[in-house]
């Protein structure tokens, strides 16, 4: 694949949820500058982003999350209201909780009024099919799971399409003459051909006296694995899970770490019984308008119901003696993701249905239909990672909650390249960009993780 430049302004690697909406953000704010975006898979959202659950919502304890996930939503809402579809369908969070989180998180999501959530008690759940709230029996006791004692409701929660909203970036930046370029995959960004600047042969590294001087060390130049390579003024690197085997060899420090999630559809009656439930039932006794919610378990498993493909997703994500890291080495010359290859059947069986089981001891006899895996960009906060040092900007750590907070790091991203400190999120919200650094972090971490 050729490039229509030998330099670009700003060369985008990744075109993922974090990725497009940058390069978007960036067209729209810096109008003039060339972009290209350069993927390694054969079209936006290939990544992560279309292996993943595509869940959205504003129910976080943290007020960054709220801010990045709820204005990001908004932002959704007003582009699908405008005659796009994303495949935005709000059909609510429940959180099916034990004694020790019910409290915590009833004062956790309600402390802030703009947040629309309630508290579910548990007769509001009783019509739910195949639940059982008081787990009993030889796999409850060896999972020692709790009993659920009350729930939490947030109706500003649902989904999106990923391929929708990854498509819909890239084509509106498109129209704003981005460039985009996939099955190249970067191998390398490299330091050469800078101004003024001496490297150290073997190693093509600057040598460190130079990084004193300022803005010399930049990385200046974008290799790819066909040999060919692309002069480039800034370098966004969205590069999700793979990030840091760009940014490892380089000395940049990403602070988060790929881990993977896998997802399990299931059909079948029981499954069906599932989809038909109407949802817990408000102060008034009426049930939800969009009918079942997303559920999550006091285990951390939870369900996706997806009513026209009348099937369910079963997710869970990595922890414990699960290895940290990609199965795929970009040094190998090319990205080799494969989604359905990282489904682990075994997984679901070994792991996730002990979760789940207990609790909807039905889906036991669910039909399997398949099975697939991605990563997640695991920051220990809960929050994302977003540095400028050496000609780059990173953005990462998206905690497996990108896809929902996608359009404001894509505004953050086009602030940080601009030197703003601050900027406004799609609905209104200033927020100052020193807050996601690593020097000057300063966000509230996250405690309603999933
Ligand atoms: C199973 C699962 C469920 C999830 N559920 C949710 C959810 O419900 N809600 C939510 O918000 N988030 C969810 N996530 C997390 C979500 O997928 C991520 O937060 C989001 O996709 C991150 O977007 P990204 O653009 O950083 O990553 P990606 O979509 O992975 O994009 C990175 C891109 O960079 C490209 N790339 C990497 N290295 C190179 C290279 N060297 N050269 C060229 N291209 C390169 C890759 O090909 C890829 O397309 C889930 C994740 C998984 C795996």
């Amino acid at each position: 694949v050729t490039l229509s430049r030998d330099r670009y302004d700003i060369v985008v690697v990744g075109a993922g949820a974090l990725g497009l909406a940058s390069a978007y953000h960036l067209s729209r704010e810096c109008t003039g500058e060339t972009i290209l975006v350069v993927d390694a898979l054969k079209g936006p959202g290939e990544g992560s982003t279309g292996a993943s659950a595509a869940m959205v919502r504003d129910v976080f304890s943290s007020s960054d999350n709220r801010s990045l996930a709820g204005d990001s939503i908004a932002f959704y809402r007003s582009i699908q209201s405008g005659g796009v579809d994303l495949g935005l369908d709000l059909y609510g969070y429940l959180w099916m909780l034990p004694q020790d989180l019910l409290h915590r998180y009833h004062s956790l999501a309600t402390k802030n009024q703009r947040i629309a959530v309630r508290p579910i008690q548990l007769a509001d759940m009783d019509s739910c099919p195949g639940l059982n709230i008081a787990p009993s029996g030889e796999l409850a006791e060896l999972v020692k799971v709790p009993d659920i004692v009350g729930g939490l409701f947030g109706s500003n929660c649902g989904a999106v399409a990923p391929e929708k909203l990854a498509r819909f970036y890239h084509d509106e930046a498109a129209g704003f003459g981005v460039e985009t370029v996939f099955g190249k995959c970067v191998t390398r960004l490299s330091f050469e051909g800078g101004d003024s600047l001496t490297l150290d042969s073997a190693g093509q590294r600057p040598f460190s006296y130079q990084e004193h001087i300022p803005d010399r060390v930049r990385i200046s130049r974008v290799r790819f694995d066909d040999g060919t390579s692309v002069a480039a003024g800034t370098v966004i690197v969205a590069a999700g899970a793979w990030a840091n085997q760009l940014l490892d060899p380089i000395g940049f420090a990403s602070w988060c770490s790929a881990r993977r999630r896998q997802l399990f559809a299931l059909g079948g009656t029981d499954v069906e019984a599932l989809l038909d439930w109407s949802g817990p039932t408000d102060a008034s006794g009426n049930s939800s308008p969009r009918g079942c919610p997303f559920i999550i378990l006091p285990t951390g498993a939870y369900i996706k119901p997806l009513k026209s493909s009348r099937r369910i997703w079963l997710g869970f994500s990595d922890h414990a003696g699960r290895r940290i890291g990609t199965e795929e080495r970009i040094e190998d010359g090319g990205l080799t993701y494969n989604p359905l290859a990282l489904g682990e059947k075994e997984f679901l069986a070994t792991d996730v249905m002990p979760m789940v089981a207990p609790y909807f001891p039905c889906l036991e006899r669910a039909n399997y239909v398949s099975g697939w895996g991605g990563y997640f960009n695991y920051s220990p906060d809960g929050l994302p990672w977003l540095e400028q040092e050496y000609g780059i900007v990173f953005v990462g750590g998206d905690s497996g909650s990108g896809v929902m907070k996608a359009d404001s790091i894509g505004r953050l991203v086009a602030a940080s390249y601009r030197g703003k400190k601050q900027t406004s999120l799609f609905a209104g919200t200033t927020y100052d960009l020193s807050r996601l650094s690593v020097k000057h972090r300063h966000v509230e971490p996250e405690e309603i993780n999933l």
